[in-house]
């Protein structure tokens, strides 16, 4: 199997080592595999006999191809390993008679983005040796909060790669600046900067971009790489949990082999709905995807107009995870619908004119696969209190967008088949908007809340938020700006 750049016509020439390798495609393309494999009814039905690291395994297998079957069992097992997703990597969760809520959320950092980050750096480590890279890669990442954590967990401890995240000193949550301050891990560096998210960012990039500091690196021994989010190594596990919900449904007697079900994503940069994409043209039988947003509604207007236009107000919402103007992964759909010409075009056209529209025919067969909705802050809330109240599910903030989607969803078109709605995160890591929704009170502090919400709704706090004040400090630095690059070669030096 060989990739490509959505932007390019020319024949597929990259290995899965090499694009997990190179992150971004040389034209500013995503990679994208030449071709989608099958997976047959029989082989899901085997797969249902099979832990979550063995489906993993199988799924990946198809589209890495210059690693070996035993290869990724070794880093799935390792990946998904019982010890750090505890209860099961993806757990199918019954809300009531038509809704499933498919748990995202029981990895190391209690997010959903544990499910790529646990698995992609055993990759990258593997892609080094198979490229026949000899230095280490060095992971520059800078976070408003949930995903440095993330990274640092998945990057914890795995051969021929370090780790750095900056974080803006002020502009992260109490939990989320305890739970990177308290990080472990050989391999691990976490700095705090004077500035906001935006500083962080364009210190990591002009850091990227300096071919100084790259010649510096270079004599160390290192070179830079980075964890982002459009990289095929976190996109393609994402695939595998589809098929184990499938699974799970054919267990569980929701579905008869080959009965069709329905999918809700909470959405953001199109990664995680783009993977269900893949699975249904993989060949697992999914009917309707519904792409979920929040009042930054910007895929909800694609979706209905085919205009893509980011000339629009930015909100800050109680999902922070789905607050977006840019939904990267969306290029892929667009290639897999109307090709690499007419793909470089819309993306042309969205970096000069922050705007594009798709002819007709190419909305209606996007449409096809996919419907958009979007849910306000008070629905949110609203399906937070009511979605506990009648079915005692306790759901996250952004797991309540896509819920209340779904609804809207089967109000307007009575399709009955079981909908799989995807929870991307535990309702503890938005413990004080998920304790107000519950019980319309404001907690003490937010790391009160943590206990306030456990008492309340009798739930446990996941292990990776319980006791996080006790926790060792092992970060505590604080930099300028101006001294990122100085703390990097320090770091490396
Ligand atoms: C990243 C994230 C999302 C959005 O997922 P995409 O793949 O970017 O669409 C939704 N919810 C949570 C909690 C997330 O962390």
């Amino acid at each position: 199997m060989f990739y490509k750049s959505t932007r390019s016509n020319q024949k597929a020439t990259e290995t899965a080592a090499q694009v997990i390798k190179q992150g971004l495609a040389s034209d500013g393309g995503l990679f994208v595999p030449e071709s989608i494999p099958t997976l047959t009814m029989e082989e899901i039905q085997a797969l249902c006999k099979e832990s979550y690291p063995v489906r993993a395994a199988t799924v990946l297998s198809k589209f890495l191809t210059d690693y070996t079957y035993e290869e990724l069992l070794e880093d799935c097992t390792k990946a998904y390993a019982e010890t750090s997703f505890v209860g099961g990597a993806a757990p199918l969760v019954n809300i009531h008679d038509q809704f499933y809520s498919l748990e995202l959320w029981h990895g190391p950092t209690a997010a959903f983005k544990d499910m790529a980050l646990q698995i992609m750096p055993r990759l990258l480590s593997r892609a080094l040796v198979k490229t026949g890279e000899e230095r280490t890669a060095l992971i520059l990442v800078a976070t408003s909060g949930d995903t440095g954590k993330a990274a640092l967990e998945g990057y914890k401890d795995v051969d021929r790669v370090k780790i750095m995240v900056f974080y803006p000193v002020d502009g992260v949550s109490r939990v989320q600046k305890l739970q990177m301050a308290t990080q472990t891990g050989e391999n691990v560096n976490v700095c705090a900067i004077r500035g906001n998210f935006d500083d962080a960012q364009n210190g990591v990039k002009e850091i990227f971009g300096d071919s100084k500091m790259a010649s510096k690196l270079n004599e160390q021994g290192y070179f830079f790489s980075s964890a982002n989010s459009i990289n095929w190594g976190r996109l393609a596990p994402q695939i595998v949990y589809y098929v184990s919900a499938y699974c799970d449904l054919l267990t569980g007697g929701k579905c008869k082999p080959g009965d069709t079900f329905n999918v809700c994503v909470p959405t953001g940069n199109f990664g995680n709905i783009f993977a269900a994409y893949l699975a249904k043209q993989m060949g697992l039988p999914i009917g309707h995807m519904v792409c979920a947003s929040n009042t930054n509604n910007i895929l909800t207007d694609f979706l209905r107009t085919g205009t893509y236009d980011r000339n629009r107000d930015f909100y800050m919402t109680m999902s922070p995870s789905m607050d977006i103007l840019i939904s990267s992964n969306l290029e892929r759909l667009l290639y897999f619908t109307a090709g690499s010409e007419k793909t470089a075009a819309y993306m042309d056209a969205l970096k000069k004119q922050g705007c594009y529209s798709v002819e007709p025919e190419i909305l209606a067969e996007i449409r096809k696969n996919f419907s958009g909705y979007f849910t306000d802050e008070a629905e949110t809330a609203k399906t937070i209190r009511e979605t506990y109240q009648s079915y005692g599910y306790l759901a996250d903030t952004h797991t309540a967008v896509a819920i209340h989607a779904a609804e809207e969803y089967v109000r307007e078109t009575g399709d009955a088949r079981p909908m799989v709605i995807d929870s991307t995160a535990s309702p503890y890591k938005f413990a004080n908007d998920v304790y107000r929704a519950v019980t319309e009170k404001t907690a003490h502090s937010e790391l009160e809340a943590l206990d306030q919400l456990s008492a309340e709704t009798n739930t446990e706090i996941p292990y990776p938020l319980a006791g996080l004040a006790k926790r060792k400090v092992n970060f505590d630095s604080v930099v300028d700006r101006e001294q990122m690059a100085a703390a990097v070669l320090d770091y490396v030096g």
